[in-house]
């Protein structure tokens, strides 16, 4: 993939939209506005406060161009001079605005799953809430004058910029490095700090500069209503309310404070849209959440036994209301320093149990298990674990904080987990950058993942798991997004890293090729379930289940005759919760007879170092094992 490191960063957008026709306008109108309330009360003041009972309530003229009060007071000056005190009165309410929204908008993510669901709940009601009516109810409340004002009008803007920040949260929420770093125990606090805001940073303050102008507009309308600014302060609401009822006699005097309004309130939005241009209306993208986690079927066990394996889950169920079980009580092993592959179709339950081994599936998804153990630990009890567990995401853009230098983020690892200094941590990355040979790696240490092509990504992402010293290292899907070339160039680092570590390998595949080349087992899954474990050399020709061997016939070799229409699996898999009593592939495999329809066959050992779910297995009386068509009693349990 290209490097996307032209002319990208905000600044540089920035600039080049600040150069265009809208841009000029945005920013000479903020200079003019900016003047104006900086040099107006010094310039003006003294003659907009001057009462001139000569003059009272004169029309235009040329010692007045808007005309006078009902005190003989320059209205032109007047409205100059009131600039400053409406932007400080509309800036504060902003702050207020947007600050509020940003801490409720945020707190989801900091707070329990409760208190988080009641303040979402909360905000969605105040959203919907007509917004003129809060404002009111809300200036009643802090009563009349410029500070109850500019609470009632910043409040009145919290709701929506927290129902913003929430959505944007959520979003980011769900990405693979915010995963990433909740495995490895970032403190929720830390979290929002180091990834949540700085990623929408950037659309929450479009929001905000676009807000302003209709908060200027409230402002000045309580002020209007005679709720706001009380004399003898005045912004432009109030001289609207002064001069609305000479309007037919001066209409001067009562539309210049009215056209300041608009005219600001066409500043702001213009300033707003300075900022989407500049930002290309960006939204932080919704990254799917497409962890890799271990994935661990029913007792589909290390070759050598449960003694010492390094991961161990019995009985895994992961399930979703209505009670739809996506992964339905499944067991697994591996061992230390084995390559496990674990392969099906989309949907088949891959990758959320692997989500489940890192207490990372989403809501409202729940996670059982009679046994949970990584190393010894119950993840039950701790699911965290830290730099022991080294992931590769599928998507290595979305793998990474874009906020983020990626030299920052592997240091980060260490400093959370080693205890390393900034400087240590920096160095430690910086090697583990070269370790995965990704050239010059103090410059690249120093880059953001924009400036990364996708196989480096990958790396820095195969780096990040290195800073510590993993013990098991799993991939979901680690080159689906990478060309061929560079797909191998990552299998051989994996393959490299594992060697080099001693770490386990937890590879998530539907490419059986890929798997193949990696793995030494592999444990195939359809609806939910394990159906096969079988050590990889035996895979293609010798596997038993019919699942596995129609996966096996559907990928194209060097053999295949390009004139010959690959063969396919008819059918579609089970939805979860759609898998009936019997067996789940039943509906799709020719070899169902009608006790597949009626029984579910369970994992059993079906010869040295192999398990199958079937009761019809492929070639079992060639393999040595048992019919388990005639012999159930004997081979029920796993
Ligand atoms: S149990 Fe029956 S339906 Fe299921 S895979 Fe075996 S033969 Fe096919």
């Amino acid at each position: 993939m290209p490097h996307q490191d032209q002319d990208t960063s905000l600044r540089h957008r920035l600039g080049r939209t600040i150069r265009t026709p809208i841009g000029v306008t945005a920013l000479t109108a903020c200079l003019m506005v900016a003047l104006v309330a900086v040099f107006g009360p010094v310039l003006f003041g003294d003659q907009a406060a001057r009462i001139d009972t000569d003059a009272i309530n004169q029309g235009s003229s040329a010692a007045h161009l808007l005309g006078t009060d009902q005190l003989g007071r320059d209205i032109a000056a007047r409205v100059v001079v009131a600039t400053r005190l409406t932007l400080r009165l509309t800036l504060l309410a902003a702050v207020i605005g947007v600050g509020g929204g940003l801490l409720l908008g945020v707190a989801p993510a900091v707070v329990g799953r409760r208190l988080g669901r009641l303040i979402s709940a909360t905000v969605g009601v105040l959203v919907a809430f007509p917004g003129l009516l809060f404002l009111l109810f809300l200036a009643t409340i802090f009563g009349v004058g410029s500070t109850g004002a500019v609470f009632a009008v910043g409040l009145a803007m919290v709701p929506p910029m927290a129902r913003l920040v929430q959505n944007l949260t959520a979003s980011i929420a769900g990405s693979d490095y915010v995963a990433a770093a909740r495995i490895l125990g970032v403190g929720r606090f830390q979290l929002v700090v180091r990834h949540l805001l700085p990623n929408i940073a950037e659309p929450s303050v479009l929001f905000a500069t676009q807000a302003a102008g209709s908060i200027l507009v409230a402002f000045s309308g309580l002020s209007f209503l005679g709720l706001g600014v009380q004399p003898p302060e005045y912004d432009w609401g109030r001289l609207l309310n002064e001069q609305l009822n000479r309007i037919y006699v001066n209409p001067a005097a009562a539309l210049a404070p009215g056209a300041a309004v608009v005219l600001t309130g066409l500043m702001f939005g213009l300033v707003g849209e300075v900022l989407a241009q500049a930002g290309g209306r960006r939204a932080p993208q919704a990254r799917e959440a497409t962890l890799q986690q271990q994935v661990k079927p029913q007792d589909a066990t290390a070759p050598d036994g449960d003694d010492g394996a390094l991961v161990r889950a019995r009985d895994l169920r992961v399930t979703f209301p209505g009670g739809r079980q996506a992964v339905r009580g499944i067991s697994l092993s591996i061992g230390v320093g084995e390559a496990v592959g674990l392969v099906g179709e989309s949907g088949s339950g891959k990758s959320l149990t692997a989500l489940a081994l890192a207490d990372l599936v989403p809501h409202p998804g729940r996670v059982f298990a009679d046994t949970l153990r990584f190393d010894g630990q119950d993840l039950r009890a701790d699911p965290r674990l830290g730099t022991e567990l080294a992931m590769v995401f599928q998507d290595p853009m979305a793998s990474l904080n874009p906020a983020l230098r990626v030299g920052r983020q592997l240091a980060e690892v260490a400093e959370v987990h080693l205890g390393a200094t900034r400087a240590q941590a920096t160095a430690r990355a910086v090697d583990r950058l070269g370790a995965v040979r990704i050239p010059s790696p103090e410059r690249r240490a120093r880059q953001r993942p924009h400036e990364y092509s996708g196989g480096m990504r990958q790396r820095a992402v195969i780096a990040m798991g290195l800073m510590g010293e993993p013990q098991l290292i799993i991939a979901d899907e680690p080159t689906t997004a990478l060309d061929v070339a560079v797909q191998q160039q990552v299998l051989d680092l994996l393959a490299e890293v594992r060697e080099d570590s001693g770490a386990a390998l937890l590879l998530i595949s539907h490419d059986l090729a890929v798997v193949a080349q990696v793995c030494e087992r592999v444990l195939v899954m359809y609806g939910g379930l394990i159906v096969e474990d079988l050590p990889v050399a035996q895979l293609t020709g010798c596997a038993a289940h019919p699942y596995t061997r129609a996966l096996v016939g559907a990928v194209p070799t060097m053999a295949t005759d390009p004139g010959i229409e690959l063969a396919t699996i008819p059918g579609r898999p089970p939805e979860p919760g759609e898998a009936g009593a019997g067996c789940p592939f039943a509906p799709r495999c020719e070899r169902a007879r009608e006790r597949c329809h009626d029984d579910a066959p369970e994992l059993a050992g079906f010869g040295p170092g192999r398990q199958v779910a079937c009761w019809y297995p492929v070639d079992a009386v060639t393999a040595g094992a048992p019919d388990r068509a005639t012999s159930h009693g004997a081979e029920a349990t796993s």
